[in-house]
């Protein structure tokens, strides 16, 4: 095992990490910026060093200063979380040049899963159904022809795109055009990646993802697959395990873990990986993306299959072996995270510092954040402040749980959306477990 490693990222997802490390005795290196000087991330870890100014660029996304820093304070490998150098092939390249070991697949496996467009053609070579769509665009006619090849609503999405931005919506033909210019401009800007491709606009549909872990020696596990068809703007708000929408078909269960596992062996994934379906009532589902990362809902997996995927990332980077008997791990009881985010009712960002925090407890209670009174949210970074995670025999029981938990916890000083979250435990079409991408769209027209 490494005796040190440098953690490249901030905010709750820096804290997991460590501690994690800090379970299992592993020394750790956090990088900060100026306006983290204070943050959780800063005094958890073992040594802390301040690498560049506030801006991401100058920051945490400042790969000499990273790289600089973890050669120096003698860190051997680097945990990247999610964002940031995370699906970075070129970061990767560089750590192997350092001498460091990366927390993660290949740079390789990055470079022909990390980009969607090349995820689909790795897929569909793999045998997995992709969403109905074309290869990359390179003129706004072509975007026109295949618009109408494919039939409108379609999506014109940034190969590079993440976290729901870099999607694009077109309803008609005509506008297919002038959809492309805009989103390609908007990428370049974005993403520094004006690259686009199209999709068939499937709806309604259900988001399904599958946890797969790979170690060193070939061997590729499904842990269960976790449902996030809650969304506002493409973007998980409530994510839950196992998906409501598979009740009762395990026939489809069983076929999209496969194809999950069948992908991450065809292109020798390592480590922790999600692969994205969206999955129909009747009976279909289509590749849509893999993030060759942790995932920021990673803790539902955990609580149901009793697997700490932070610690078995070490230790499969590590080169040890991982430890199942199945190759689809056993799921056992319902849970359920919300994404806490510091947003104002309208979804403005909303920063500041905590002046109180009271945080929820209890069994099977857990929150994950960076947050403490006194904390600062800057404006700089993402809006997610924490997340509340849950977890019950039953769905139901995981919601009563989860209402509770969020009628407990107070955070003032900065604005949240724990009330938006409750609103959604309450609606009838939540609550019955069979509820598409569209939920929320259905919400709002509710008054
Ligand atoms: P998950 O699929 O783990 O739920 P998200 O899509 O919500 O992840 O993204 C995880 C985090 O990484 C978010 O904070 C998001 O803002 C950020 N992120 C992911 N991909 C990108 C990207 N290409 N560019 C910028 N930020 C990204
Ligand atoms: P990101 O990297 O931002 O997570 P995804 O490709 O995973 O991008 O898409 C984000 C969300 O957008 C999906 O979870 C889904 O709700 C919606 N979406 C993406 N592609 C399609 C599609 N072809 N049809 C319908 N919805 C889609
Ligand atoms: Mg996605």
């Amino acid at each position: 095992m490494f005796d040190k490693i440098l953690v490249a990222n901030r905010g709750e997802v820096a804290v997991r990490v460590i501690r994690a490390c800090r379970d299992m005795g592993v020394r750790t290196v956090a990088v900060y910026s100026p306006a983290d000087a204070e943050a959780l991330h800063v005094r958890l870890a073992d040594e802390a060093y301040c690498i560049g100014g506030s801006r991401l660029a100058e920051s945490y996304l400042n790969e000499d200063a990273v790289l600089t820093c973890a050669v120096k304070s003698g860190a051997k490998a680097i945990h990247p979380g999610y964002g940031f150098f995370s699906e970075n092939a070129g970061f990767v390249r560089e750590c192997e040049k350092c001498g460091l070991a990366f927390i993660g697949p290949s740079a390789d496996v990055i470079s022909r899963m990390g980009d969607k467009d090349a995820a689909r053609r790795t897929a569909k070579a793999a045998g997995v159904p992709v969403v109905p769509g074309c290869d990359l665009l390179t003129s706004p006619e072509e975007a026109e022809r295949e618009a109408r090849r494919i039939g409108c609503p379609v999506l014109i999405k940034a190969r590079s795109g993440g976290g729901g931005r870099g999607i694009r919506k077109v309803e008609r033909v005509e506008a297919a055009a002038r959809a492309f210019v805009e989103a390609h401009t908007e990428a370049e800007t974005v993403f520094g990646d004006g690259e686009c491709y199209m999709e068939k606009f499937v709806s309604p549909a259900h988001h399904v993802e599958v946890q797969i872990m790979a170690d060193k020696q070939g061997n590729v596990y499904s842990l269960g697959e976790r449902e996030c068809s809650v969304q506002r703007r493409n973007q998980k708000l409530i994510e839950e395990s196992p998906a409501p929408c598979l009740e009762g078909r395990d026939d489809v269960r069983e076929r999209m873990h496969r194809a999950a596992r069948d992908l991450a062996r065809a292109v020798g994934y390592e480590g922790a990986g999600t692969i994205e379906f969206l999955y129909t009532d009747d009976g279909n589902f289509y590749f849509m993306e893999m993030n060759t990362r942790l995932q920021v809902e990673h803790p539902v997996t955990e609580f149901v299959t009793d697997v700490d995927l932070v610690k078995w990332q070490l230790r499969v980077a590590a080169g040890q072996p991982l430890p199942f008997t199945s190759e689809d791990v056993p799921v056992r009881n319902h849970a359920m995270e919300c994404r806490i985010n510091a947003e104002t009712p309208d979804f403005l960002p909303s920063c500041g510092t905590v002046t109180m925090l009271h945080v929820p407890g209890g069994p099977r209670v857990r929150f994950d954040s960076a947050l403490f009174p006194g904390a600062s949210v800057p404006p700089y970074y993402d809006s997610m402040l924490a997340k509340v995670i849950v977890c019950s025999p039953t769905r139901d029981g995981a919601v009563r749980k989860m209402r509770s938990a969020l009628g407990e916890l107070v955070i003032e000083g900065v604005q949240e959306n724990s009330d938006l979250q409750l609103r959604i435990l309450g609606n009838e079409e939540f609550l019955s477990g069979n509820y598409h991408t569209n939920l929320m769209e259905h919400i709002y027209a509710e008054q």
